[in-house]
């Protein structure tokens, strides 16, 4: 095909990155998780169990259940979600959590969060036991995280944070070695930003974390080959800040006045000059939930 017009080359740059689709990569997942899964009452005498506790009604942490209720449905894990009033009391949540350490039965204990302000979110987390902890929230298992060079695959003992597993599988998935690679993280938070940075390490990749401080974020982002974006700032990272063939994944999850979700990647501004991209909605998201499905299953399978 010869291209003649300045439009057909924008036209085919555009579609020249590879959309990664974490959603069409976690329906497969979740389809070999429910074999598997199908597999264990004959072997175990039972299927895992992940147990939530929402405290309040916040309506983006019930869409959330809603949606790890299904998803553990899909692949035939059990779920009981303990739906908590907005006003319980610490010691209330404290006393639900220590049953559930405490009943056989439950594999994955999990927390919404964010929790109502007179409960303390670490006491909360601190309280899980460490084997139940599917989020890998626990400090033990933050600092074993940061402790181990490589993530004990297929079962690892501890569990790591789910958006970051999540993440490491989309891009391994696309065929990416990450080894060698200079890859740059923005956001450094506990749930995203600064465990993926250390699952990357670990993937042998340079890592280097942006935050609100950093001074010229775009000479940063363009010097990176993977670029990891968890900020939740829309549009934050433009097609000029980027280098041609990064590969580009994109965690924000950002409310338009239109009522769409936006990600912190301008989508169009960056595709052009992208490898590879994950869109928002389906792509970073749907990994997160089926991380959380491979964290009860490993602390079910560790348990046995
Ligand atoms: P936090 O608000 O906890 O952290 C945001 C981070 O981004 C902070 O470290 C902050 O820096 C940094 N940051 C903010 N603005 C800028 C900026 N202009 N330049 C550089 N760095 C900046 O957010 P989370 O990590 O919890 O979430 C990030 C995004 O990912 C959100 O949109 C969230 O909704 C989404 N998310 C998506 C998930 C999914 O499954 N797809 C799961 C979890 C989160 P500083 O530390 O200096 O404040």
């Amino acid at each position: 095909m010869i291209i003649t017009t300045r439009e057909d080359t924008i036209f085919l740059r555009i579609f020249a990155a590879v959309i990664l689709s974490g959603k069409q990569l976690s329906d497969s997942i979740k389809a070999e998780l429910a074999a598997e899964v199908a597999l264990f009452p004959e072997r175990y005498g039972r299927a895992p169990h992940l147990a939530v506790i929402l405290v309040g009604e916040d309506p983006a942490s019930v869409t959330y259940v809603r949606n790890k209720e299904r998803a553990c449905e899909k692949v035939g894990i059990q779920n009981t979600t303990i739906r908590l009033p907005e006003t319980t009391a610490e010691e209330d949540l404290l006393a639900r959590i220590a049953a559930l350490n405490a009943d056989p039965g439950v594999d994955g204990i999990l927390i919404q969060l964010p929790l109502p302000a007179q409960i303390d979110e670490l006491t909360a987390i601190k309280a899980i036991a460490r084997e139940k902890d599917v989020d890998g929230f626990h400090p033990e298992n933050v600092a074993a995280l940061w402790r181990r060079r490589t993530e004990p695959e297929p079962n690892p003992q501890y569990c790591v944070p789910c958006t970051p597993r999540g993440i490491i599988r989309l891009i391994k998935a696309a065929g990416v070695d990450i080894e060698g690679k200079r890859a740059v993280v923005v956001g450094r938070s506990n749930i995203v930003g600064l465990p993926v940075s250390k699952l990357l390490l670990n993937e042998n990749a340079t890592v280097t974390i942006c935050h609100s401080h950093t001074r010229d974020l775009a000479s940063i982002t363009r010097s990176a080959e993977i670029l990891v974006v968890a900020a939740g700032q829309r549009a934050l990272i433009t097609g000029d800040m980027v280098a041609p063939g990064a590969v580009v994944i994109d965690v924000g999850i950002n409310r338009g006045e239109d009522g769409r979700l936006y990600g912190d990647v301008d989508f169009e501004s960056v595709a052009p000059k992208a490898a590879v991209i994950t869109p928002v909605p389906g792509g970073v998201g749907p990994m997160t939930i089926c991380s959380l499905l491979e964290n009860t299953i490993d602390c079910f399978i560790n348990r046995q």
